[in-house]
This record gives structure tokens, sequence and C-alpha cells, in this order.
């Protein structure tokens, strides 16, 4: 099997800027699972399709087409049926609406495969929720990466200022305790650490020195 390495944890703890980070030292292809999730809540909120209804969101778990390609800077680029949207699954009210989607068993077990498959073609930093549990297992190198509540929600404030979203610390505080809540409850591979992954928590670290520790550990 080519090489994977599995990047886990909670919203807003740093992963996607880790993995993007580390896919580039490594010369691997780096994979967002969220952005999939993401696209397809674009989709159901643009359709007016309830994110409780969960045979329609089976349904359009089945089909719809989501690209992932290599972006400017080791980002990725996210299609939906051929049109770019990358930009917009970062707005406020897909991430408000994410959980709902990602908890359906059809959803998940749908884009579940689409991610192997991207594993089977070339060597991946895969992000996600349960990459390390769930969708590569036998991945050589599981971190999970976490960060307090606080600490994340001060960092999204950041991310969303940059691109003129307004929103205050404590609603951020709430919709991340929320989104948490739902991603470790749900019954469907809930946010759990795999039983082999590196735990490691960067609420007093910054990017480089979390992708040092892990460059360090693979090149061990
Ligand atoms: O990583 P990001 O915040 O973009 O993920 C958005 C949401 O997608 C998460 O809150 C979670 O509900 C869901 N997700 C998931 N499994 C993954 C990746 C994301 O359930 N592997």
């Amino acid at each position: 099997p080519r090489i994977a390495i599995a990047i886990d944890g909670p919203a807003g703890a740093g992963k996607s800027t880790v993995a993007r980070e580390v896919a580039r030292q490594l010369g691997f292809l780096y994979i967002d699972t969220g952005a999939m999730y993401r696209a397809l809540t674009l989709k159901a909120l643009r359709r007016g399709i309830n994110p409780a209804d969960e045979p329609a969101l089976e349904a359009l778990a089945r089909e719809s087409r989501i690209d992932l390609t290599a972006g400017y800077g080791g980002g990725c680029r996210i299609f939906l049926d051929g049109e770019e949207v990358t930009e917009a699954i970062r707005e406020p009210a897909v991430s408000r609406n994410v959980s709902l989607v990602a908890r359906v068993p059809g959803v998940r077990s749908n884009m579940v495969r689409r991610q192997r498959e991207m594993a089977e073609n070339s060597a991946v930093v895969m992000e996600g929720r349960d990459v390390g549990t769930v969708v590569l297992p036998g991945a050589q190198v599981k971190i999970f990466l976490t960060a307090s509540p606080e600490e994340r929600a001060r960092r999204r404030q950041r991310d969303l200022l940059a691109k003129g979203h307004h929103l205050s610390l404590e609603q951020l505080i709430q919709e991340i305790r929320e989104r948490d809540r739902l991603d470790s409850s749900r019954e469907v591979a809930p946010l759990v650490p795999a039983p082999d992954a590196w735990i490691i928590d960067s609420s007093h670290l910054n990017t480089d020195q979390v992708v040092e520790m892990i460059i360090g550990r693979i090149r061990g």
C-alpha cells in the first residue's frame, strides 16, 4: 500500500495548515476530507434540503460529483459537479450545518469510499475526523491534533476576519463546542483518537513547531 499520513482532530485545532505543510515538505498529496462534507452541505442548502432528511442527503451524495485538486500554496481546490466551490464551502451557513449532514451513515459510507480511492492512487496526507480510525486504519502515521476550545475559537475568529466575516468570540466558542458535541457523540465514526494515534495539543504551539514534530517523527 501507498504511504498515508492521517491527521484528525476537532475544528480549529490547526489541522489544515499543518497537514498542508507536512504534505508540501514530503511531496505528498494533501486531501481535506472536511471539504467534501462541506461541498455536499452547500449543495443541500442551495436545494433547500432539510439537514434532518437523511434519505434526501444520501441520494444527494450518490448523485454528486466532488473533485479535489491541488491548489496554489499546497492547498486543496474543490469542485462540486464541475463548479469550483473552494471559497463557498467556508461560508458560516455551511459551517453551521455540516455536522448534521456528516452524521448521516449513507453519506459517510459514500465519502469514505471516495477517500479510500484517492489514497490508493497517491501518497497522501489526509485530514479529517475519522481518517485514522475509519478511512485509512492502516495509515503509517496517525496524528490527533487538538487545542482548547478558547484557543480554537480565537484562531477561527482571525481566519474569518481575514475573509471579512465578523463573529464574536463567544459565538464562535459556542459553535465550536456544539460542533464538538455533535462530532464526538454521533453513532457513526465519532471523533475519537485512533488507539495508535499520537495526540498533539497545539494550544501553546505554533504551526512550525507542530510540523517539525511530525516531520521529525516520520524521518525518525
Ligand atoms: O474540517 P472541517 O471543519 O472543514 O470539517 C467540517 C465538518 O465535517 C466537521 O465538523 C465534521 O462534522 C465533518 N467531518 C467529518 N468527517 C471528516 C471530516 C469532516 O464528519 N473526516
